[in-house]
């Protein structure tokens, strides 16, 4: 079920009325659904059920501290790639033997950070980085647990910009290679090899591909055994898609993916990790922005908005595809025309959407961008010196502002000026 629906005409995340919160806090505003993310977490962690298995939220998709700490409290681990997302998981109250790390470019900071907080598991990527760990592990006297992150190559269907599993992307050891980096990895001082992580991409649509990858996996681990070699974890990504209302095609569910999983990896005796992001939070958030102005074109209607791509890049960046609908409930049978919804940014990048079949909008009416909830408030720039927006979550019939507007003056404050000038 879909936690945004019209309630008395008004549209509302649960039982919130979206304007009354506009009302409040202003636009724009990021507002989620704690009962959608719940039932999404819920979801995903059951179709896991029969196996050994552990859900580590992907933070980088939605990093907010309450949305990681509404997570958490259902049983999620967390998946950073970042110091700062290890700060976050940590300040979230993540518990440490549930915090993976991935990511290729680590620092010698952030793997030190790592180490020291005790994290279950850094997912390695090359093997410089596996030394600079040996070395910095042996420094703190820690022992790293490591699960090496294979570059499968495969291709995975999905946007250039979110592949990560083909030979050219920057991510992984190369999996004909992997065996050898295993082997070099047990004789490291500081390391402890755990296993194997793999990462394809993300917004992926279909099995194939996880499939092609998990068979390759399967692969690695029956070499390394037959060489002696321990693996006992196998850390299986996330990328999972999920409908942004432009497809007639159904995405696969969870349990489908689970199938894929245990088919395919079920009897290896092992434990995983997942680290799903946008199929738990996408759809429990929604970007609300009001419009400025109703611009007649030559050839076409803009729809001027207060929301823009540096509040959600999806858009411009990815040529995602958003579903926008009033706030407002349209009347039953309310004529449609085709309208371009954009920013006010200084880019032509900056549109929502393109042709759009719209009721009739006029300046001051609200609009929900949806299915915002996962990679919109977590890549916002203050490009154009935009603030960036409040987050809001909505719990039944109460909501809470779980980050402010930021200001202006928060944003000059940070500025200073040589004394040349
Ligand atoms: C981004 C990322 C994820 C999450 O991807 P989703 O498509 O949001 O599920 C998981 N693991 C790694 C290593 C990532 O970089």
């Amino acid at each position: 079920m879909d936690h945004f629906q019209y309630q008395n005409g008004r549209l509302s995340a649960e039982d919130v009325a979206l304007a009354d919160i506009a009302e409040d806090v202003g636009t724009p505003f990021y507002a989620y659904s704690t009962a959608t993310l719940e039932r999404h977490f819920q979801n995903f962690a059951d179709a896991f059920d029969g196996l050994d298995a552990t859900v580590c939220y992907s933070v980088k998709a939605n990093s907010n501290l309450a949305v990681i700490r509404t997570l958490v409290n259902r049983g999620a681990g967390a998946d950073v790639v970042s110091g700062g997302e290890l700060k976050r998981a940590l300040a979230a109250g993540v518990p440490v033997d549930k915090i993976v790390f991935s990511g290729v470019g680590k620092t010698d900071h952030e793997l030190a950070d790592a180490l020291r907080a005790g994290i279950a598991q850094i997912n390695v990527e090359s093997e410089e980085e596996l030394e600079s760990l040996s070395a910095i592990a042996q420094d703190l006297g820690l022992e790293a647990k490591v699960a090496l992150r294979v570059n499968p190559d495969v291709d995975a269907n999905t946007h250039a910009k979110i592949t990560t599993g083909k030979g050219e992307n920057k991510f992984g050891i190369e999996w004909t290679r992997a065996h050898e980096v295993y082997g070099k990895a047990t004789n490291l001082p500081g390391i402890r090899p755990v296993g194997l992580a793999v990462h394809i991409g993300s917004q992926l649509s279909e099995m194939q591909p996880f499939r092609d990858a998990y068979v390759r996996m399967r692969d690695l681990v029956a070499m390394l055994r037959a060489d002696g070699l321990t693996v006992e974890r196998l850390d299986l990504g996330g990328g999972l898609g999920i409908p942004y209302g432009d497809s007639a095609e159904p995405m696969p569910t969870p349990a489908e993916y689970a199938d894929v999983v245990t088919e395919v990896l079920g009897d290896l005796g092992v434990s995983f990790t997942f680290e799903p992001g946008r199929v738990i939070v996408g759809n429990a958030g929604v970007l609300v922005t009001r419009v400025v102005y109703v611009k007649e074109g030559a050839t076409r209607r803009f729809v001027i908005v207060d929301a823009a791509m540096n509040d959600l890049v999806r858009p411009a960046m990815y040529d995602a595809f958003h579903e926008i609908v009033p706030v407002a409930e349209p009347a039953e049978g309310a004529q449609t025309s085709p309208a371009d919804i954009v920013g006010p940014v200084c880019e032509t990048g900056d549109t929502f959407c393109k042709d759009r079949a719209l009721a009739p909008l006029q300046a001051g009416d609200l609009l929900a961008i949806r299915s915002a909830g996962a990679y919109g408030a977590s890549m916002a720039s203050t490009y154009n010196t935009r603030p960036l927006v409040p987050e809001v979550l909505v719990n039944g019939g109460e909501y809470a502002v779980v980050r402010r507007r930021l200001e202006v003056d928060d944003l000059l404050d940070l500025e200073r000026q040589p004394d040349w000038l």
